[in-house]
């Protein structure tokens, strides 16, 4: 260990007492799945944490019918402020067991601690307040007075943020009234279990959230299921695209939240060492598993070799490893199926020209691991510059005029998110109103707040989430349910 270095500092799994095994959370109950069960592991070292079950389109079936149950004799004949009394308990219930989720995350994630911590329960706690504020002043919702609820939500989340795409799921579709069907993702199915122990808690009334576990055919089940009257769904463009497919013609509404290609563009007068923060915790922040994560750089050509020689700087100095170490920066990727896709496309981009660099990093022997890694020399119609890599990966292009800026970040089949850098007030305003992305940070990256709404273009998919206008996707215009 040399003079500088970190001593381990990790964080006690103690608090987390795991089931060995997990069944389905049925009307308020867990109970056996029909499907075959499967293991969940630690992405950081492949350990077995649990045997979950699996949802079969009985179960589903079930599910669905529990949740209609709870839909027409309780949620629905209950007052908004009774409903927000649930929510509020919940959010404080989450609060209570805050560590106990962290850990669980990172277990289950691989994300470092510090950012389950102070990031995804902090914020599964904030949506579940804002939600439960909103829960009576639905006429407010900019929808006319008296909004209908939809009847009942099929939920489908991905694995890169697992309780908080719950809890960006969950909490807006019962403030407005709304019972649920949810299904984790297959590989990060924990925190969800103990999310459904902390309704129990609450004391929710049985049916109105259930929670099916299982990979895509539970979803495709809950998806076909003609009970279910919207779909919430956040995961690839692939997937998305099939759903659509799945839900036209069906009268279902349906919101999508996909993937993302987002431009981090940093112009000569940025604060640079500022930028180069942004630049980082775009990319590298839950070792780019965000679906809004900047991972093209675009660089004014003058300050190129600058930034790219202070970012090498400060990518050394990032440490990966441990997801519960306290000091840990960068977490295991989520799963060999991820990993794989990442050697993919970088072997690709390396193939079509452009130039990788890492920081020298030891990888841990077991678990899914993948390098800090800048690519530079990327053309824009590069793979790695088109296409979502889901890992910590930054291509880095140039650009010489804001309008040069503008064309390079929308040359893409995305539009989730975008970030600018300048000491410009005039010229961040004038780039953001060129670029075609739902959400635009400038001097900052990947803020979330509940009461900002969120989503994307093209791509990227349609609907938003958080704010007000997250509330529209799970209710009708009064006048009754469309
Ligand atoms: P995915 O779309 O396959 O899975 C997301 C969720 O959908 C999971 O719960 C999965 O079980 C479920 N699902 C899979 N097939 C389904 C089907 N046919 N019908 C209904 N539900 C189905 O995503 P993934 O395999 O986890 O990741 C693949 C890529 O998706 C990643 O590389 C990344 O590009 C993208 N992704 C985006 C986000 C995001 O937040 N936008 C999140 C995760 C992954």
């Amino acid at each position: 260990m040399s003079f500088l270095d970190y001593a381990p500092a990790p964080e006690s799994r103690a608090i987390v007492r795991l089931r060995p095994s997990y069944g389905l959370f049925l009307d308020g109950e867990f109970v056996d799945g029909h499907g075959t069960p499967f293991p969940t592991i630690s992405p950081a070292t492949e350990e077995h944490l649990a045997e979950v079950a699996t949802a079969d389109e009985h179960d589903v079936d079930l599910a669905v019918a529990a949740a209609r149950r709870a839909y027409d004799e309780v949620w629905s004949k209950l007052s908004g402020s009774d409903r927000g009394k649930y929510l509020f308990r919940i959010a404080r219930l989450v609060q209570e067991r805050a560590r106990e989720l962290a850990v669980a995350e990172s277990l289950n994630n691989g994300k470092p601690i510090k950012e389950s911590r102070d990031l995804d329960i902090p914020l599964v706690a904030a949506w579940f307040f804002y939600y439960a504020g909103w829960a009576d002043k639905l006429d407010y919702a900019g929808l006319g007075a008296n909004p209908k609820a939809l009847g009942v939500a099929g939920q489908i989340i991905p694995w890169n943020f697992p309780l908080l795409m719950l809890a960006w799921k969950i909490a807006p579709a019962l403030a407005a009234g709304n019972t649920v069907v949810l299904k984790p993702a297959e590989t990060t199915p924990l925190t969800a279990l103990l999310f459904a122990e902390i309704l129990q808690q609450a004391d929710l009334p049985p049916g109105v959230v259930n929670i099916v576990t299982g990979a895509g055919a539970t979803g495709q089940a809950l998806v076909r299921h003609p009970g279910v009257d919207k779909i919430a769904f956040t995961g690839s463009t692939a997937v998305g695209r099939e759903i659509a497919r799945a839900t036209a013609g069906t009268g279902k509404k349906l919101t999508l939240e996909l993937g993302g290609k987002a431009a981090n563009i940093v112009f000569d007068d940025a604060p640079i060492d500022q930028a180069i923060e942004g630049v980082v915790n775009g990319i590298f922040f839950n070792q780019g598993h965000v679906c809004c994560a900047g991972s093209r750089l675009l660089v004014q050509e003058n300050v190129h070799d600058d930034v790219v020689e202070r970012l090498k700087h400060r990518l050394s100095t990032l440490r990966l490893g441990d997801p519960l170490d306290k000091n840990t920066d960068i977490g295991a990727i989520n799963s060999q199926e991820q990993l794989d896709r990442i050697r993919e496309l970088t072997a690709a981009g390396e193939q079509e020209g452009a130039t990788p660099w890492s920081p020298p990093c030891e990888l841990p022997a077991n678990g899914f691991w993948y390098a800090p890694t800048i690519f530079t020399g990327v053309q824009a119609s590069s793979r790695i510059a088109r296409e979502e890599i889901f890992g910590p990966v930054l291509s880095i292009l140039t650009f010489r005029t804001p309008q040069e800026a503008i064309a390079k970040a929308n040359n893409t089949p995305y539009g989730l998110s975008a970030g600018i850098w300048s000491d410009k007030g005039s010229r961040i305003l004038a780039v953001a109103d060129g670029l075609k992305a739902g959400v635009v940070w400038s001097n900052t990256f990947n803020r979330f707040d509940p009461a900002s709404p969120f989503g994307g273009y093209k791509e990227s998919g349609y609907g938003r989430e958080g704010g007000k206008q997250g509330l529209s996707a799970y209710l009708a215009p009064s006048g009754g349910a469309q």
